[in-house]
């Protein structure tokens, strides 16, 4: 039986009390917001790990993507970029690997990962035949989902499958519609191979197929969004929208199933289209889960595309966006190395968590008015405690030989500081607020 399932019989179950714990909610109400699609646990039946919700009301949630490309292969570099993705508080990875050994890489994340794993099964079979310098459009439907069962049977939490590219949508992504066409790498091999046989998409036409294989795993399915904008002159135009209809009635279809499904959203989009997207995916999709990749606000800041993402990403967390897929520095450059995933996760945490300030989930502002408080006692030590990233600000600051470590002020203002001024007119000492808060 699938989490979804189960929910809906009024069944709470161990990853649901798990969830419930983690987020300060009552197993009850997570186990409503699973049976009601609005939250899914993806947790694949074969996998041990502690499970984490995504949805409304929980905590935003951040992956990030590792894995190898035709035009690179180090297997101990992936294994060091999923530890430090974990390190730096990833609630997901996703091994988006297209070259070398792909079983080698996916094995060693679903064995080393404490967090929930996703990936992408349509890559593993581009993979295969562009190394055997064969064309996609020799992929058929069955070898794709022979690839689909397999990655589900070794453990894989959820899959992103881009069920909604469909002959329609793609023709509205064509010609002159749009400045930078499909920039998906799923959704345009599928539409590819669509032009080429003339046919539909099979992920769309046995789409039944696709949930029994996810049901059997309790896999959830993540619906992509192939057609997504990959420019900010393209964001919400026929195409993405089109697609998004589409996946809004097969989430319908994977929840009569009993498949936990979330939905896939843009993109690159302008900061005044981000909070429309988030309430057309919600309205359209009965309220599931939504998992954005950004949304970069500007075409334009390439090096530095985990700060687009971030800005994007917090306006988008704010207005409802349940999971950000993080972005490094690297995006659209070259394959992110060890210090751009780190970047990358922290970015999406930034991002994440000041969404989840805007939206009142549970705890968010309690963390911020704790290290305002440790500021304001010029705590050093606890604002480290309550920093994202504890790392940079403890270097900063410390220096590299420790010199200011034990100085009550910084360096900003010396003596000068207006912190340590005030407290001396308020009340003669510092605050210990933060010591009140228990930290
Ligand atoms: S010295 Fe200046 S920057 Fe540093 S803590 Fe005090 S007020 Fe803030």
């Amino acid at each position: 039986m699938t989490q979804l399932s189960m929910a809906r019989q009024g069944i709470v179950t161990d990853e649901m009390s798990v969830v419930a714990r983690k987020e300060g909610l009552s197993p009850e109400a997570v186990r409503e917001g699973v049976a009601a699609g609005r939250i899914v646990i993806p947790k694949n039946v074969k996998r041990e790990f502690s499970a984490e919700g995504i949805g409304a009301p929980l905590r935003t949630k951040v992956n990030a993507n590792i894995g190898t490309s035709p035009e690179y292969y180090d297997l101990e570099e992936e294994k060091r970029k999923l530890k430090v993705a974990i390190e730096a508080g990833a609630d997901s990875v996703m091994d988006l690997s297209t070259g070398g050994d792909l079983s080698a890489v996916r094995r060693m994340v679903l064995e080393t990962s404490t967090v929930m794993v996703g990936a992408v099964p349509i890559y593993e079979v581009a993979a295969l035949l562009n190394s055997r310098a064969r064309p996609f459009y020799e992929m058929t439907s069955d070898m794709l989902f022979e690839t689909i069962e397999r990655q589900c049977s070794e453990g894989l939490d959820y899959i992103t499958v881009h069920c909604g590219v469909t002959r329609r949508a793609v023709s509205l992504a064509g010609g002159s519609n749009r400045v930078a066409g499909i920039v998906s790498r799923g959704g345009s091999l599928l539409a590819a191979w669509m032009h080429y046989h003339r046919k539909e998409n099979p992920l769309y036409e046995q789409f039944d197929r696709l949930l029994d294989i996810a049901r059997k795993y309790d896999v959830t399915l993540s619906l992509g969004d192939g057609l997504r904008p990959g420019a900010v002159a393209d964001a919400t135009d026929g195409a993405q929208i089109e697609e998004l209809v589409v996946l809004g009635e097969l989430a319908g279809r994977a929840r009569d199933a009993d498949v936990q499904v979330m939905i896939e959203g843009p993109g690159h989009v302008p900061i005044n289209q981000i909070e429309a997207n988030v309430m057309a995916q919600k309205r359209l999709c009965a309220g599931a889960p939504f998992y954005v990749l950004g949304p970069l606000t500007t075409d334009c800041a390439p090096g530095y595309d985990h700060i687009t993402a971030a800005i994007g990403g917090a306006v988008a967390a704010a207005a409802g966006a349940d999971f950000l897929c993080y972005v490094t520095p690297s995006e659209h450059l070259c394959l992110p190395d060890v210090e751009d995933v780190r970047l990358g996760v922290i970015a999406a945490r930034i991002a994440a968590h000041s969404g989840d300030i805007a939206k009142g989930v549970a705890g968010a502002m309690d963390r911020d008015v704790k290290m305002s408080a440790f500021r304001k006692a010029l705590d050093w030590r606890g604002m480290y405690r309550m920093a994202i990233d504890p790392y940079l600000p403890r270097k900063r600051r410390d220096g590299a030989d420790g010199a200011h470590a034990e100085s009550d002020v910084c360096t900003m203002c010396g003596e000068l500081c207006a912190v340590k001024t005030h407290n001396i007119i308020d009340g003669g000492k510092p605050c210990k607020k933060g010591e009140e808060n228990g930290d």
